[in-house]
């Protein structure tokens, strides 16, 4: 392996290491190989640490495999060489301009087999946008599973529509830059990645350079390069091609955010239905829409996603890698999306959101008019804004708030309390009213300044989409529904001359993909419940190992076995397993003795006289553990995928 081979920046535990060799594999294969993870699984993708510490990734699906590391790549960021594919590489087609519309979508579904109606699109006909990348760097982060399942596009879960994938379609976000600083009427081609949205508003705004980190987690200084970032980590970059530098700079920058809204869906609207979403017509028309959209975090999923596009980095930089993650040390679930509110604390120190920043650069906001006031309207991103409904801090007054949600109460469509699922998404349209309320009182309230940085979440088209499906016509009404907010948003804005000089921007955290519900899928449940000590949160599996060290005596008549949990506490120990049972095995696999480790994880066993030491192999039995099968010289007795799979020996 290349000297240059860049591993995980934060080593934790997350992908496998040789005590995991025998369960990954085992997981792997029942991913691939059981009924339903033949049905449901696309691929499974690791990263594999050897003993000597080097490490590469792996994405396994039945089709072929492909194994690659991450270097420094001479001009900054990373690259990303490919060591071995075997069959077909699965990540082969990573082409982020594909299945470009609804007709494309649907055209491409009816490739599929077994005649399932509805538009399910088979993995054949996705493509993986930037999937060296997007799977690399989440395994940066400590709390990054031991393996991520990629289910077929279509196979997972019990809603219509569905996200988290990797491919094209659940990654794809629209992204259109509207106002002062943005090009002005333009559809144009262009390759953008949700991480290079906040470096586009820093750059419009005139933000200073910094000696941040970029994507390697380097800073400009220790490569040796002039301050070259817009924000304390930097993954991503300016999209040149929407900026306009030689216009009017904006006063202030208005992110809206359509959760879940199919950039297709939006097209075909604009195209089909010429009358339709007047509101955001007329933005589109005064600015940049990205013809192909603009490709999402991995997992293509709210609370990640979100806060990939307000710091500018990657899931597995900004430390909220998924709505729900497992921490290896503390032994515990935490699920910042599961709880929504006050989540500020998941998001790593180590990054900056687009409200610190904007701080930084016009001043903390003082309650009144000097410095910048920034706001995150039902937001998951939210980290250093001065009103963050999702911390519970309201700027404005609560009558006024109350009064402001009642003037466009009747415009909630009464299908969503009937129609729409009971937890949680019937409510929405409530949500979503109170968000525009806000929105209002902050730019009509006579006691402040007006917002100077505004993030905010809509969270209708999201829920209608799941519950109907992205194509659906209730997908169709909540897209509706929503375009009728932001046109009072910007008759609001102009109420109070605020909209001239107002960049906006226009996106969603993810994309979303018609669902065969009527397959009941979960991939990444599948270890679980076919036995494995394992940690699910989908599409996370967090594998529960026993790390094992044996020494033979050296007349070769006895040995001890120490059996310790795999995952360091808190401590930065790794606890000791009593009551493990140890069998010593013979080339026969008879049972030769048996012992159970004591309070410290230690059992001494026998080696009989006529038997080779190098004949023998253990069996570590420990509740709550995977089984380990190895040699007396440590190496496992694991399944050989490449055998297994492919039928490749060796
Ligand atoms: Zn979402």
């Amino acid at each position: 392996m290349s000297a240059a081979n860049v591993g995980p920046e934060r080593p934790g535990g997350q992908g496998l290491d040789p005590n995991q060799e025998e369960s990954g594999n085992r997981a792997i294969l029942q991913l691939l190989t059981t009924d339903e993870g033949a049905a449901w699984t696309d691929f499974v993708a690791t990263l594999r640490v050897a003993a000597d510490g080097t490490s590469a990734y792996e994405a396994w699906a039945r089709r072929g495999m492909v194994r690659w590391v991450r270097e420094y790549a001479p001009d900054g960021g990373y690259e990303y060489p490919v060591l071995e594919v075997l069959g077909q590489n699965p990540l082969a087609n990573q082409d982020p301009f594909a299945l470009p519309t609804y007709e494309a979508e649907l055209a491409a579904s009816e490739a599929g087999p077994n005649d399932r109606p509805g538009s399910f699109i088979p993995h054949d006909a996705v493509t993986y946008p930037y999937a060296y990348e997007r799977l690399s760097q989440l395994f940066d982060n400590p709390n990054a599973p031991d393996l991520v399942v990629n289910a077929e596009a279509f196979a997972f879960g019990l809603s219509p529509g569905q996200h988290g994938n990797l491919d094209v379609v659940q990654s794809r976000s629209p992204l259109i830059f509207s106002g002062p600083g943005a090009k002005h009427g333009r559809r144009v081609a262009a390759m953008a990645r949700q991480i290079d949205i906040a470096p586009t508003i820093a750059h419009i705004m005139g933000f200073p350079f910094i000696d941040g980190r970029d994507v390697t987690g380097r800073m400009c200084s220790e490569q040796g390069f002039e301050p070259g970032v817009y924000l304390k980590r930097q993954d991503g970059h300016v999209l040149t091609e929407v900026v306009d530098d030689a216009g009017e700079r904006p006063e202030r920058v208005y992110l809206l955010l359509l959760d879940g809204q199919s950039h297709t869906e939006l097209v075909h609207r604009l195209e089909s239905d010429e009358h339709s979403i007047p509101n955001l017509r007329r933005l589109i028309s005064r600015g940049t829409l990205l013809e192909h959209g603009s490709i999402t975090n991995f997992p293509s999923i709210t609370w990640p996603s979100h806060n990939a596009i307000g710091t500018g980095c990657w899931g597995g930089h900004h430390d909220i890698v998924n709505p729900s993650y497992y921490l290896r040390a503390e032994r515990e679930t935490v699920s910042p999306q599961g709880q929504q509110f006050d989540t500020a604390r998941f998001l790593s120190p180590e990054v900056e959101t687009l409200f610190e920043a904007f701080h930084r650069v016009y001043g903390e906001w003082d309650g009144a008019f000097a410095g910048a006031l920034t706001a995150s309207i039902i937001e998951p991103c939210t980290r250093g804004a001065d009103h963050a409904t999702l911390e519970r801090r309201i700027v404005g007054d609560k009558q006024a708030l109350i009064e402001l949600t009642h003037e466009t109460q009747h415009e909630i469509n009464p299908r969503w309390k009937d129609e729409l699922e009971d937890f949680g998404h019937r409510m929405m349209g409530e949500i979503d009213n109170r968000g525009l309320a806000q929105a209002r009182l902050l730019f009509t309230d006579p006691a402040h300044a007006k917002p100077k940085f505004i993030y905010h979440e809509f969270s209708q088209p999201d829920a209608a989409a799941h519950d109907y499906g992205p194509h659906h016509e209730g997908a169709r009404a909540a897209l509706d529904e929503t375009d009728t907010r932001i046109g009072h948003i910007l008759r609001t804005l102009e109420g109070v001359d605020c909209f001239e000089d107002t960049l906006f921007i226009i996106t969603t955290d993810h994309g979303m993909a018609d669902q065969d519900v009527s397959l009941e899928a979960n991939p990444a449940r599948i270890p679980e419940r076919n036995g494995m000590a394992a940690v699910t949160t989908e599409p996370f599996i967090y594998l529960r190992d026993v790390a094992i060290e044996i020494e033979v005596a050296h007349d070769g008549r006895t040995g001890r076995v120490t059996v310790v949990d795999n995952d360091a506490g808190t401590t930065g120990e790794w606890p000791p397993i009593a009551g493990a049972q140890v069998t010593v095995l013979d080339a026969k696999h008879h049972t030769v003795s048996t012992a159970h480790t004591d309070a410290g994880g230690t059992a001494g066993f026998v080696i009989p006289a006529d038997v080779r030491a190098r004949d023998l192999a253990l069996s570590v039995v420990a509740a709550g553990f995977n089984t380990r099968h190895v040699r007396l010289d440590g190496t496992n007795l694991a399944v050989d995928l490449r055998e297994a799979l492919y039928g490749n020996a060796g």
